[in-house]
C-alpha cells in the first residue's frame, strides 16, 4: 500500500486521538511506583480510554492481550502486561494506541520506577532527545532518511545501539500505514516528506548491543545482551510545510514533575 496523505480535517482527528494517548499515559504515570504491576497500569489505561469513547487499538491487535505494551528494562517493545510488581530502579516503556472517530493515536514514554542509576537516566534522556532531533527533520522537502539519520547519529554518539528490525510508521485509519520510518539511515535518502504525511516516530535505543530477540510469549522483544533499552514515540504531521507534533508528553510531565 502506498502512503495515504491526510487532509487538515483528518489531521485534526488524528491530533485528538494522539492527545488522548498522552492523557492516558499521564493516568498511568499517576499510579506508577515500585510495587505496582503492569497489569494494574493496563487496567487504568483501558478504563480511561473507554471512558473517553475510544477503543484501545492494541487490545486484540494480532491477538495482543493488553491495551498497553509494557516493556520493562531489557524488554525493548511489545511487552505484555503481567502481575509482576515493578521494582525500584526499573524502567518501563509504556506504549499506547487509541482509536477514536476513525483515526489512531500511538505514543510511548519510558518511565523510571523510583530511582534509576545515572547510566539508565542518560539512556532515557538521550533516547528522548533523539526523538526531538528526528522531529526537527520533519519539514517538507526532507526525506525519511533524514529522520533515521538524525536518531542514529545522536544516539550512536553516546555509544548506544539502534534497533533495526522495528521501525516507525505511517499513521491514520490504520495503526501501521506506509511509509516505514527506520531509526537509522542515510540523510537525503528515501521518501520525500510532503504536506499531509502523518508518521509515528519511535526510536528504540539500547544501552549495549543493538541486537534483539523475541521471547517465547510471541511478543516481547528483548535485547540479546540483556542490557536495558528505551523507547519514546510521537505522532507527527506535516502541515503547510511545517512540523506539527500531534501527540504530547505535556500531561505526563505535569504528573512526573509534581
Ligand atoms: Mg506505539
Ligand atoms: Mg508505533
Amino acid at each position: 500500500m502506498g502512503v495515504i496523505y491526510k487532509t487538515e480535517e483528518e489531521i485534526e482527528l488524528l491530533r485528538e486521538s494522539s492527545l488522548l494517548v498522552g492523557k492516558t499515559l499521564a493516568e498511568v504515570a499517576k499510579i506508577l511506583k515500585p510495587g505496582v504491576t503492569t497489569l494494574q497500569m493496563d487496567a487504568i489505561a483501558e478504563e480511561f480510554i473507554r471512558d473517553h469513547g475510544a477503543k484501545p487499538t492494541f487490545k486484540g491487535y494480532d491477538g495482543f492481550p493488553g491495551s498497553l505494551c509494557t516493556s520493562v528494562n531489557e524488554v525493548v517493545v511489545h511487552g505484555i502486561p503481567d502481575n509482576k510488581p515493578l521494582e525500584n530502579g526499573d524502567i518501563v516503556s509504556v506504549d499506547c494506541g487509541v482509536f477514536m472517530n476513525g483515526f489512531n493515536g500511538d505514543s510511548a514514554y519510558t518511565f523510571k520506577v523510583g530511582e534509576v542509576s545515572n547510566q539508565v537516566n542518560q539512556l532515557l534522556e538521550v533516547t528522548k532527545e533523539s526523538l526531538n532531533k528526528a522531529i526537527e527533520q520533519c519539514v517538507e522537502g526532507n526525506r525519511v532518511g533524514d529522520i533515521g539519520s538524525a536518531v542514529q547519529t545522536y544516539a550512536e554518539s553516546y555509544g548506544y545501539g539502534i534497533v533495526r528490525e522495528l521501525v516507525g510508521h505511517g499513521l491514520g485509519k490504520d495503526l501501521h500505514e506506509a511509509p516505514e520510518v527506520p531509526n537509522y539511515g542515510k540523510a537525503g535518502r528515501g521518501l520525500k516528506l510532503k504536506n499531509g504525511l502523518v508518521i509515528a516516530i519511535e526510536p528504540m535505543v539500547t544501552m549495549g548491543d543493538r541486537r534483539i530477540k523475541q521471547l517465547r510469549d510471541g511478543w516481547s522483544i528483548v535485547t540479546f545482551d540483556g542490557l536495558p533499552a528505551a523507547h519514546f514515540e510521537h505522532d507527527v504531521a506535516i502541515i503547510n510545510g511545517r512540523t506539527e507534533v500531534l501527540s504530547t508528553f505535556k500531561y505526563i510531565e505535569e504528573v512526573l514533575n509534581n
